[in-house]
């Protein structure tokens, strides 16, 4: 199938038109139409190559949100027309002990990656969402499911299950005390699920700036990290802790603030972080744990959730020609809360109907 996108052609490129096949369809495959994309802040490190192993060319996007517009023969959950999505990964083995029991994020092979991985049958690159068409096993397909806001839901994919998967995990339900650091994509869905889940919700922040965005997405106060009179009253005080920054960063301050039997889980960096103290960690039976997205029925079960307690992310519509202003607003963080393409934004390729 003839299909296009946009995609970087090396570390230094930005992204631009590129024009390619995706592949035919196996018995078990959907094809559909995208109609939106989020842009994940994974997108932008993988285009400029910040993690060393991207593959050129490279078409990110894991937030997909599309219409079904064929399936191959032995597809039985889904039909031509049906809404559907697809996030971080397009297989698995299907076969280990996580695979058998829904953790395919858990692969003891490792997962497919939507883009920038490899085709388990084939080995040819996978390309993602910045594109027109997408062609993806049924068994890594979500529905969408009516009520769902399409325009909003793309995030969902990556930063909604990234942040409902560990709330689930730790048992957050209603009254549970739970901390968000960082309040940008990921952040910002987890104090809404939080919130939605019934729990008490802290957003802890270097300065009190953000109190009224915090309350605002659901959340019941603001700890200001730089106020260590404030810090020292948070003792003893949560019972989860979801750590969005995503960049190298010291835990330290916020290690004593969990309740014995705490757990502070990191979801947004990929990497070294500053030294952390045990003591902390000893003293109080605390943990430091990390969990990548979701299970493929976690997810969604993550889509169901959205469309009964009405969680959306806030979003921002861009035509994928912004991508590359996206990207430079991206790194200032000079976005609420994610970007989205509205893919209507991409002609088709020529000789295609759309
Ligand atoms: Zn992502
Ligand atoms: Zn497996």
């Amino acid at each position: 199938m003839k299909t296009t996108g946009y995609a970087a052609q090396s570390p230094r490129d930005a992204l631009a038109r590129f024009d390619f096949e995706r592949r035919p369809l196996r018995a078990d495959d959907v094809a559909m139409e995208v109609l939106y994309c989020g842009v994940c802040h994974s997108d932008l490190h993988q285009a400029r190559n910040d993690w060393g192993f991207s593959q050129y060319p490279i078409v990110p996007g894991h937030e997909i949100v599309g219409r079904v517009i064929a399936v191959g023969e032995a597809v039985q959950r889904y039909a031509i027309g049906d809404h559907v999505a697809v996030g971080c990964m397009v297989d698995s083995c299907r076969d280990c002990d996580q695979c058998r029991k829904g953790l395919e994020q858990l692969c003891r092979k490792g997962n497919v990656q939507t883009y920038n991985g490899r085709d388990r049958f084939t080995c040819e690159p996978t390309f993602g969402g910045y594109s027109k068409h997408l062609v993806v096993s049924e068994a890594f397909t979500l529905r969408v499911p009516d009520g769902l806001d399409l325009s909003k839901a793309a995030p969902l994919l990556c930063a909604g299950i990234t942040t409902y998967s560990p709330l689930r995990t730790w048992g957050v339900g209603p009254g549970s005390r739970v901390g968000v650091i960082g309040l940008g994509g990921l952040g910002h869905m987890a104090v809404k699920l939080a919130a939605a889940m019934g729990a008490d919700v802290t957003v802890m922040s270097r300065t009190p700036e953000k109190e009224a965005d915090a309350r605002a997405l659901g959340a019941d106060r603001l700890l200001v990290s730089s106020d260590p009179e404030a810090m020292a009253k948070a003792a003893d005080s949560f019972d989860v802790i979801i750590d969005t920054v995503p960049v190298r960063h010291d835990i330290n301050p916020y290690l004593p603030l969990l309740d014995v039997d705490g757990t502070l889980v990191i979801v947004g960096q990929l990497g070294p972080l500053d030294e952390p103290s045990t003591l902390p960690l000893l003293l109080g039976r605390r943990r430091i744990a990390g969990s990548p997205i979701g299970g493929i029925a976690e997810t969604q079960e993550m889509l169901n959730f959205c469309a009964k307690t009405g969680v959306l992310p806030d979003v921002e519509m861009i035509r994928i020609d912004e991508i590359n202003q996206a990207f430079e607003r991206l790194e200032r963080a000079d976005v609420r809360y994610r970007f989205v393409i509205d893919m209507a934004s991409l002609p088709a390729p020529q000789g295609t109907a759309a």
